[in-house]
């Protein structure tokens, strides 16, 4: 996990600069969202026992889990329901 995370940081830090990114006080909500969703396409890039079974195992689904609990906190941060700009 800490050497996803590394390459997470790096094509974060990369992706940055052009994203229209939201202000910065979501960032860390933002960065959740962005980690969650990294981690659960890694590891249904890479789990063997996903791809051997053709269905989420336990890993993935916990992910998925975190994955969709960060994306609907992201999106009550960032009102992406009520847009503002
Ligand atoms: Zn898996």
């Amino acid at each position: 996990m800490i050497t996803l995370f590394r390459v997470y940081q790096s094509v974060n830090s990369a992706r940055s600069q052009d994203a229209p990114g939201p202000e910065k006080s979501m960032s860390s909500v933002i960065d959740a969202f962005e980690n969650a969703r990294f981690t659960y396409e890694q590891h249904m890039q890479t789990c063997r026992q996903c791809h051997a079974d053709a269905a989420p195992c336990a890993v993935a689904k916990h992910l998925l889990r975190i994955y969709n609990l960060a994306r609907r906190d992201r999106m009550r941060a960032t009102g992406a329901n009520a847009p503002t700009a």
